[in-house]
């Protein structure tokens, strides 16, 4: 699906929404998450719209592109030696926004 009408990551995909951006090509966007749990705390999405970390199954060159950016971006903010990459796949491990996401944390502050 290229995007999803009601929902909040795809309108930023599409810069119908506000985002504090720190990346950004035609497949992907980075932003800074608004509620950070950490000093620095960037959230990486594919611009099409994908539920979760389980739909890639049939999608493996978008999960790629993803992650590709996602190095791109921990290198950008400086974190490649201190950061966590997490993905919340589904519901009930405390996905809230059904869009997928990766979540790049550090305890190193960035610009
Ligand atoms: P998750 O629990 O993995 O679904 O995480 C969703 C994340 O998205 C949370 O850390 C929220 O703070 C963040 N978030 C929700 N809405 C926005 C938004 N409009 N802009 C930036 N981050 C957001
Ligand atoms: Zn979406």
């Amino acid at each position: 699906m290229p995007a999803k009408s009601d929902c909040i990551f795809c309108e930023i995909g599409q810069h119908q929404a506000d985002a504090n951006v720190v990346y950004e090509d035609d497949a992907c966007i980075a932003f800074k998450d608004i509620h950070p749990e950490a000093p620095t705390h960037v959230l990486v999405i594919p611009k099409v719209h994908i539920e979760k970390f389980s739909d890639f199954a049939e999608q493996t060159e978008i999960m790629d592109t993803l992650m590709r950016v996602v190095l791109k971006v921990v290198r950008k903010l400086g974190v490649e030696k201190n950061s966590k990459i997490a993905i919340n796949n589904g519901k009930d491990a405390g996905q809230i926004i059904p869009h997928v996401h990766v979540h790049i944390l550090s305890s190193q502050k960035s610009d």
